[in-house]
């Protein structure tokens, strides 16, 4: 499931297009043959000693067939790249194996019967040498679409074929077109060559597979495998013999003579029809017709082969909509897969949105409680704030025995510096005020605006003494700070009230008696601290 993911996504993002790789490393490649080194695999020597695998950036290792693994089972286990098989491979696709073709090179199989009789109706009743196995069903096929019954005829097992055919053993046996009858010419034995395809049955000879996991993980290197393969086999056909002295000389493991490899290069470029087609081709009809073929043999055991996931060129041909469909399922669980994700995003970042709005609403809550009790020109506790600390510090004064003392203070002809300078120096002049407080009181104190031009400041734990202390050295620091506005400056003064709390005494009680002080400041000529 997920290499179909996979291939999807590496075929719609690698594009199949045919690069270079002059400057990259060249990358090992094992191609296992069908069977022993000889013409029929020209085209795979041509691809090679003509340097086209190494154009395409391969180092290729043609493996011939040697006793154990088949060439199929070599591919699944990952031995080998490619391998090159018979049409018998559609019942290993049909039994899941994940194969896939990539190339017809001969467009009929070279198997046919050698029959000392010219039609197959002429063997019943007479024996008949057949080897066994899913690889021999374009032959087993024929019978059937001959009517001719296997109860008709004697089937005898493989053992030494030729010998037992010219030994008059046997009426017919399965072999090569391209080799039993070459002996046979040579020693003058007479013989009929039966071949499938005259009673319709078409399969394909050697085919070129990869694993579905090459072409999903690597679709790109699969396409420039496959080219050079078929450039290969062009000029392996435009050179017969130039290609033949290359298996005497370097391939000729079987030790075949030049006129038997001359022969079977005859028989095998018919068989490739390149007259007609281009090499390697293939279709999804005629795949389906041998699949037809072998169901009917009853060779398939659960299920018939999915050709769709079998053909090369069904993985190429597949338009967008096409792979849409074909991967309906995969598409819908990475879509929602990809929509969960969305959706997990989505709700973390909801989250996140939720907790910085409840920050932020939390911040505003304390923001708008800090400006209810602030003054907004000076910064400093405004009336209600005042009128608060007042209450509170007076319960405190009371239960804890301390000392609280208030200093009230207004600003002596205000009215006077608005009129002379203008409203703004008289807000500079406020706000230096505040600035003045600020740097002259202790923690404990608290300065307060608590109207127009009028200043509070509550001390908690100072007497009377102390109170008037600190409200003449603010006195004296307004008095001697020049205050500057635009292009004018000039000084202030202020008046005092200051009162310390009694016992008995009320927040009312106390600013009475502090406002008293006060009117008592600028009755005495003002810029002056008064105690009560
Ligand atoms: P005194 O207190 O010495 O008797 O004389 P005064 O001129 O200060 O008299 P009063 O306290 O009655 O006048 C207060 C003036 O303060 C009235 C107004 O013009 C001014 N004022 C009040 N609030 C503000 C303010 O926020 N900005 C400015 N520029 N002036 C203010
Ligand atoms: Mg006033
Ligand atoms: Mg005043």
């Amino acid at each position: 499931m997920l290499t179909r993911i996979l291939l999807v996504v590496a075929l719609v993002y690698s594009g199949l297009g045919y690069t270079s790789s002059e400057t990259n490393p060249l990358t090992e490649v094992n191609l296992q043959l069908k069977w022993r080194h000889q013409f029929q695999f020209a085209g795979y020597y041509a691809a090679l000693e003509q340097g086209f695998y190494q154009q395409a950036g391969f180092d290729v290792n043609l493996l011939e067939r040697l006793p154990g693994p088949t060439p199929i089972e070599q591919l699944i286990i990952g031995d080998v790249d490619y391998a090159v098989v018979g049409a018998g491979a559609l019942v290993y696709r049909a039994n899941g194996v994940p194969l896939v073709a990539l190339a017809a090179i001969y467009q009929h199989s070279p198997s046919i019967l050698v029959s000392r009789y010219r039609k197959l109706s002429e063997l019943a009743g007479k024996k008949v040498m057949l080897s066994a196995g899913i690889m021999n069903a374009e032959i087993n096929a024929m019978f059937e679409s001959a009517g001719v019954n296997f109860t008709d005829i004697k089937v005898v097992p493989t053992e030494q074929p030729l010998q037992g055919f010219i030994g008059q053993k046997y009426a017919a046996f399965n072999g090569y077109q391209t080799n039993e009858p070459f002996y046979l010419e040579q020693i003058d034995i007479p013989y009929y060559v039966i071949a499938p395809s005259d009673y319709g049955v078409s399969f394909y000879g050697d085919i070129l597979v990869t694993s579905e996991h090459q072409l999903a993980t690597n679709p790109e290197g699969v396409a420039r495998f496959r080219a050079a393969t078929i450039k290969g086999w062009q000029y392996a056909i435009a050179h017969v013999d130039e290609i033949v002295e290359l298996i005497l000389t370097k391939y000729n493991s079987q030790k075949k003579s030049r006129e038997l490899l001359t022969f079977e290069a005859k028989a095998l470029i018919e068989l490739i029809h390149a007259d007609i087609v281009p090499i390697g081709y293939m279709n999804i009809e005629r795949w389906q017709s041998i699949s037809d073929i072998l169901k009917t043999a009853g060779v398939f055991k659960q299920r018939e082969p999915d050709l769709n996931k079998f053909l090369y060129s069904e993985y190429l041909e597949k338009g967008p909509l096409d792979w849409v469909i074909y991967y309906k399922i995969e598409l819908l669980l990475l879509m929602a897969a990809l929509l969960g994700m969305m959706m997990m995003v989505h709700n973390s970042r909801l989250k996140q949105t939720i907790k910085e709005r409840t920050q932020e609403l939390r911040q505003a809550k304390k923001q708008a409680e800090i400006d209810a009790r602030t003054d907004v020109l000076t910064g400093l506790a405004n009336r209600r704030h005042c009128l608060e600390v007042i209450e509170h510090d007076l319960s405190l004064a009371k239960r804890n025995g301390l000392a609280l003392s208030v200093i009230y203070m207004d600003i002596d002809w205000f009215k006077k510096i608005n009129d002379q300078y203008g409203h703004g120096a008289g807000d500079e002049a406020l706000k230096k005020l505040a600035n003045i407080l600020k740097r002259n009181v202790r923690a404990a104190d608290t300065p307060a605006r608590v109207g127009g031009e009028e200043f509070v400041v509550i001390c908690l734990e100072k007497d009377k003494q102390s109170a008037s202390h600190l409200a003449d050295r603010i006195r004296t620091d307004i008095q001697n700070t020049k205050i500057h506005y635009q292009d004018v400056s000039f000084n202030l003064t202020v008046s005092f009230g200051v009162t310390a709390f009694s016992d008995g005494d009320s927040v009312d009680k106390l600013l009475q008696k502090s406002d008293q002080a006060l009117y008592e400041a600028k009755e005495g000529g003002r810029n002056k601290v008064v105690c009560i």
